[in-house]
């Protein structure tokens, strides 16, 4: 339930209704916002009265909401979420170009990575450390050795870093990481997301390989309601009967997602497509469709990755992708 204040009402005003609110045992989630102020109801809200809350002087209206996520809801928040991050922001119009191996294979190779994705125009550098990979005799990652080259390379370029976290015993590796990515796999993992939710890091938190759009907001939701609203939602393809490309990429998810909520929604058209020559027109037709960053995989040497090589741009082609997303970006206003 929410009920949304009459312009110019005081936070001092509302006081005595929040009190009012919290005795009946619900949480309190306040969105100011320029016009208006909006009280967002998390519990049970059978017990409250519509009608007597929307005839007091300071409320506007009162709607019940009837979605299962609550602070993920537009409805909670009418104005977009900006995340920020170093120089970089995103989403309310703006858009960040994160790029980066799949994964870090060598000090060499991530400082290389990370100077041309910077050089092409990249705002965030990514790279896995911990990989989630299908068999356990493929290549997991260097792992805390892994983070600790990341961090180099942020130091290097000024980029800021994302990258995945698969166990929340980790948690202290990740501590000057500026992103903490929730890989697909992980995205029902619901002890990680809630004590991610204890902490105040922007989580990238991609959408699970045969996961619904409200599953997802599901998941942003147990990371909020520990506290953390820093939530970023990538689309990366989701399994269907096709298997020419890796997955399927769901485009029209960017746009249900900015209906539904604040939060700002990227595209990873790399996993999407599992392909290199398919990555830049999903890319562009992620930017066209309104996405508020792509994560694309760049490698130095695509034909050697230990990981997803295959669907990996040279620095090269992630510069020319790069131009081109900017023109388009441009057209767009
Ligand atoms: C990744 O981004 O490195 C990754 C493993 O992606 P996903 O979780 O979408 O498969
Ligand atoms: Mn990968």
């Amino acid at each position: 339930m929410i009920a949304i204040l009459k312009h110019g009402t005081t936070a001092e005003q509302a006081k005595p209704l929040i009190a009012w609110l919290q005795n009946m045992n619900l949480d309190v989630h306040i969105s100011e916002g320029q016009e208006v102020t909006i009280l967002g109801l998390i519990g049970d809200t059978s017990r409250v009265d519509a009608e007597l809350l929307s005839s007091l002087e300071i409320v506007e209206s009162v709607k019940r909401v009837s979605e299962p996520f609550k602070q993920a809801n537009r409805k909670f928040h009418p104005q977009d979420t900006v995340i920020e991050v170093g120089n970089a922001k995103i989403g309310g119009g703006h858009f960040a170009m994160i790029a980066g191996p799949c994964s870090v294979e060598s000090e060499e190779q991530i400082i290389e990575v990370a100077e041309a994705v910077k050089a092409a125009g990249a705002d965030i550098l990514r790279g896995g450390a911990f990989k989630p990979r299908t068999s356990p005799y493929a290549f997991q990652g260097m792992k805390d050795k892994g983070i600790q080259l990341l961090l180099k390379a942020k130091q290097a370029t000024g980029l800021p870093i994302v990258t995945e976290i698969m166990n929340i015993r980790a948690l202290d590796l990740f501590a000057d990481v500026d992103i903490i990515q929730v890989g697909a796999r992980n995205m029902q993992n619901f002890d990680l997301l809630q004590e991610l939710g204890k902490t105040n890091k922007p989580i990238l938190l991609k959408r699970g390989l045969a996961n619904t759009l409200q599953e997802l907001l599901m998941s942003a939701e147990y990371i909020m309601s520990e506290g953390n609203e820093n939530v970023i939602l990538c689309e990366r393809g989701i399994r269907t009967f096709e298997t020419y490309t890796r997955n399927t990429l769901d485009l029209s998810a960017v746009s249900v997602i900015h209906d539904l909520s604040h939060l700002p929604v990227i595209v990873d058209p790399s996993h999407a497509t599992g392909k290199a020559k398919l990555v830049p027109p999903m890319a562009l037709a992620a930017t066209a469709a309104g996405a508020d960053g792509i994560m694309v995989e760049v490698h130095n040497n695509p034909a050697c990755a230990l990981c997803d090589g295959a669907q990996s741009l040279t620095p090269a082609q992630f510069s020319e992708l790069n131009a081109k997303v900017s023109k388009l970006r441009e057209a767009m206003v």
